[in-house]
């Protein structure tokens, strides 16, 4: 049985050639931590970023340099771009104009009136989308005075936001509501579910290094998830922006909502361990990152017990003295020097890739 609760319906929207929310396969995206400005650097960690898997990326916008990188940016990604934007609504006029796929700004911070007609007619003007993220950080000065930084505020503030867009017949909005602590993220989506059939992008916001971090966005995205909110989602992550798509996926993986890549499955050694098993796991990691091919593959430190365990994996090699074996489905395959473990492992995962392609090509 599944523990993930049916999908709360939504309207869709489209960012670029992704769809967002109804039944659109929940989408992982990131962030770039480079200057928007510095073209060569920007386009380096986004490409790096689709390699691993992203789908979609923002990049911030704080002047006018950073919203006209945009277009020369674009001509070498192939992922939907969002410009984010804080307060000057000029700025997204220009990121609009550069080519930007969506915008991520709050009416609510922009002012007058007149200047959120003119960002909503833009953005109907491009078809771009505006994401309202409302962020427990920077609330409505009015609102925090008399909600504090609660949840309830995340949600009054959101709706506020929601409405000014509607007002002007704009409906191509997704939310987020971020905290940085797991409750009040978790609280605000479920408040806000019953109220909007707006599509959320989920995460939590200045959640921490790297174990603060996946430990508060697997418990955090993944509660979210197993209760059927969210269409987007994005983990937040004071390191390289690669690490936060690969835990996004594995939060989708472990929730059983969408596989990318390989599954890697190892043991945590005891003392019947006679290889350097954590130095291979991490190498085999690596590798896999960036093989799109959906196999389990299992790292084992003992002959003893590992291809009995692991037996459910396609493919694994396990620990002897010196020497290591290959085995497929908990069968052993042969006997391989332990420094030649690896690359036996990666080459014969790409044989078994290659011939399943060639399989269902002539099955297609
Ligand atoms: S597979 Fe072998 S080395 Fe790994 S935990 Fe099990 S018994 Fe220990």
């Amino acid at each position: 049985m599944s523990l993930v609760q049916e999908r709360r319906p939504t309207r869709q929207i489209c960012i670029g050639n992704v769809n967002i929310g109804s039944k659109a396969p929940i989408s992982v995206q990131s962030m770039t931590n480079t200057q928007t400005q510095d073209v060569a650097a920007t386009v380096s960690q986004i490409l790096a970023l689709e390699r691993a898997g992203c789908e979609i990326i923002r990049v911030a916008v704080p002047d006018m340099d950073a919203a006209k990188a945009i277009e020369k940016i674009k001509q070498h990604i192939s992922i939907p771009l969002i410009a984010d934007i804080h307060f000057d609504f000029r700025l997204a006029l220009a990121s609009a104009a550069a080519g930007a796929d969506a915008l991520r700004i709050n009416p609510g911070n922009i002012g007058e009136a007149e200047k959120i007609k003119a960002v909503v007619a833009c953005a109907r003007e491009h078809h771009i989308p505006i994401r309202i993220g409302v962020n427990a950080g920077s609330l409505e000065r009015e609102i925090e005075h008399r909600l504090g930084t609660t949840a309830e505020a995340m949600v009054e503030s959101a709706l506020g936001n929601i409405k000014i867009l509607e007002d002007l017949d704009f409906h191509d909005i997704k939310v987020s509501l971020k905290a940085s602590d797991v409750s009040r993220t978790v609280k605000a989506y479920q408040l806000l579910a019953s109220k909007t059939d707006v599509p959320f992008h989920v995460g939590v916001t200045e959640a921490g290094g790297l174990y603060a971090g996946i430990t508060k966005s697997a418990i955090g995205i993944g509660m979210l998830l197993a209760q059927g909110l969210g269409d987007t989602l994005r983990v937040s992550l004071t390191r390289d922006p690669v690490e936060e798509i690969r835990t996004g996926y594995e939060i989708l993986r472990a929730l059983g909502i969408r596989n990318r890549g390989p599954e890697l499955i190892s043991c945590p050694t005891c003392g019947r361990c006679k290889i350097d098993l954590f130095k291979i796991a991490e190498q085999v990691e690596k590798s896999l990152l960036e093989r799109s091919s959906q196999i389990k593959v299992a790292i084992m430190g003992c002959m003893v017990n590992g291809p009995g365990e692991a037996k459910e994996a396609d493919i694994g090699i396990a620990g002897g003295d010196g020497k290591g074996i290959l085995f497929k489905r908990g069968r052993v395959i042969r006997k391989i020097d332990q420094d030649k473990l690896v690359d036996q492992l990666l080459s014969e995962i790409d044989n078994m890739t290659k011939n399943s392609e060639e399989l269902n090509g002539k099955k297609g």
